[in-house]
C-alpha cells in the first residue's frame, strides 16, 4: 500500500476522503443531489458564485458540478496523490477529452502500439481531421523515445501494461524524456487504478482512468476520470466546459460506493487473477499466459520495480485451435460471462485479435488470445470451470 505525505495508506483515504465532512446531519455518505436548476438569493450571490474565486467549488448549474460529483473528485484527487480530478461520461471520453487538451492542428503525437483501441480510432479519424498526425510506438521503448520526437510532437500517451497485449512501459524514462522537451504524457492507468499504480508521481502529466471498470467496480456505471496539475488543469477545464461534459449525481453517488471498497476488492482479483493466470500457463492447450506479475512475463521486473500490485485482468495465448474447439471452450463456461468492459465482481471472457490494428510492433502470436478477468469468485470453482473448458476445447 502506497503512503501519502501524512503517512495515510490508500485504504484510509478510500475510507475518508470525498465524504462531505460534518456537513449533512452526519450521514457517512454525502446525499445525492439531483440538480439542474440553482438559484440565488440576489444578483450578488449569483455573481460571486460564478465569478468568484471558489467558482470551481460553487453550485451554479447542474453541468459545472454537484457537492456528490465534487466529493467524488475529491476522493479520486486524493487516490491520485497529487493534482485535481475532472469527470467525465466514460473512459474512452476522459482519453479524447485529454488528447484534445494538450493538441492543436500541426501538432504530433506519439501514441503506445497497445493503446485501447477506441482509443486508436479516435487519433485515427478525429484526430487526424484536425491535422494532428500520430505515429504508433513500440511499448517496449524506454528513453529512447526521444528519438522519435519531431519540433512537432507536443503528446505522448502511454497505456502500461496494455490492456489487451499486457506489455509493460518504463513510464518514468518516458517522462523524463518528454518533460525536457516540454511535451504533455497522458497514461491510461485502468488497469492498475492509481491504489497499485500513480502516474503523477512517476512524472506523467495527466493520469487518465476509466471509472467504469474498477472503481464503479459492480458493472453498473460508465465513467471516467482525467488528473492533472496546472498548466494542464487550465486546458482540461477549457475542453470541459466548452464540450459541455459532466456527469450525473447518480452515477457519482454509485462510483463513490465502488470506491470505497477498491483496495479490499482489488486484493481479491489480484490473488484470483495471478492463481487463474499461474493454472493457465500450465496447461498444454496454453501457449502462455499474458500477466505482468509472472516471472516470466517480459515486463515482469518492471511491474515489480513500479507497481504495488496486479489487477484481476490478463491475457492467455492458447495453442492453435480451430473455431469449433474455441467455441466449446467458452460458451460453456458457467462461471466466465462472455463480454467487454470488465472491473466488476464478476469473471468475464472474450477472445481478442490485436493483428489488424497494431503498426508499431505487428501481432504476430501464433494461437488464439483471450482475455480473462478474474471476479471475486472462489478460484477454485472458476478453476474447476476453466478445466472442464479445456478438456472440450481438446476434445472438439
Ligand atoms: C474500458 C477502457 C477504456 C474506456 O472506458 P469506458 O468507460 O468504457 O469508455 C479505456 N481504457 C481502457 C484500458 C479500458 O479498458
Amino acid at each position: 500500500m502506497s503512503k501519502d505525505t501524512k503517512g495515510q495508506g490508500d485504504a484510509t483515504r478510500l475510507a475518508h476522503t470525498g465524504r462531505g465532512g460534518t456537513r449533512h446531519h452526519g450521514v457517512v455518505n454525502p446525499p445525492v443531489y439531483h440538480v439542474s436548476t440553482v438559484t440565488f438569493p440576489s444578483l450578488k450571490a449569483l455573481k460571486d458564485a460564478t465569478e468568484g474565486p471558489q467558482s470551481d467549488r460553487a453550485v451554479t448549474y447542474g453541468r459545472r458540478g454537484t457537492p456528490t460529483t465534487f466529493a467524488l473528485q475529491d476522493a479520486i484527487a486524493a487516490l491520485e496523490g497529487s493534482g485535481s480530478t475532472f469527470l467525465v461520461p466514460s473512459g474512452l471520453s476522459a482519453i479524447t477529452l485529454s488528447l484534445l487538451a494538450v493538441l492543436n492542428p500541426g501538432d504530433h503525437l506519439l501514441m503506445v502500439d497497445c493503446a485501447y483501441a477506441p482509443a486508436r480510432h479516435f487519433c485515427d479519424t478525429v484526430l487526424r481531421s484536425l491535422a494532428i498526425e500520430t505515429t504508433y510506438y513500440d511499448p517496449a521503448v524506454g528513453a529512447d523515445i526521444d528519438k522519435l520526437f519531431r519540433p512537432t510532437t507536443r503528446a505522448v500517451f502511454l497505456e502500461a501494461p496494455g490492456s489487451v497485449t499486457f506489455e509493460m512501459q518504463e513510464v518514468s524514462e518516458i517522462a523524463v524524456a518528454a518533460r525536457v522537451h516540454r511535451i504533455a504524457t497522458l497514461m491510461d492507468n485502468t488497469w492498475a487504478t492509481p491504489v497499485y499504480f500513480k502516474p503523477l508521481a512517476h512524472g506523467v502529466d495527466i493520469s487518465i482512468q476509466s471509472i467504469t471498470k474498477y472503481v464503479g467496480g459492480h458493472a453498473d456505471v460508465m465513467m471516467g476520470s482525467v488528473t492533472a496539475s496546472e498548466p494542464w488543469l487550465s486546458k482540461l477545464r477549457h475542453w470541459i466546459h466548452h464540450l459541455g461534459l459532466c456527469v450525473g449525481s447518480d452515477d457519482a453517488n454509485l462510483a463513490l460506493r465502488g470506491l470505497r471498497t477498491l483496495e479490499t476488492r482489488l486484493a481479491r482479483h489480484q490473488a484470483t487473477g495471478i492463481k487463474l493466470a499461474e493454472w493457465l500457463g500450465d496447461r498444454r492447450e496454453v501457449s502462455r499466459a499474458l500477466h505482468p506479475a509472472l516471472v516470466n512475463h517480459p515486463g515482469h521486473s518492471t511491474w515489480k520495480r513500479d507497481f504495488t500490485g496486479a489487477s484481476g485482468l490478463f491475457g492467455v495465448l492458447l495453442k492453435p485451435c480451430s473455431d469449433e474447439a474455441l467455441a466449446a471452450f467458452i460458451d460453456g463456461l458457467e462461471l466466465f460471462g462472455i463480454g467487454y468492459s470488465w472491473g466488476g465482481f464478476e469473471s468475464l471472457i472474450a477472445p481478442h485479435d490485436p493483428s489488424p490494428i497494431r503498426s508499431a510492433v505487428p501481432w504476430r502470436a501464433n494461437g488464439r488470445l483471450i482475455r480473462i478477468h478474474a471476479g471475486l469468485e472462489d478460484s477454485d470453482d472458476l478453476i474447476a470451470d476453466l478445466s472442464a473448458g479445456l478438456a472440450r476445447l481438446a476434445s472438439a
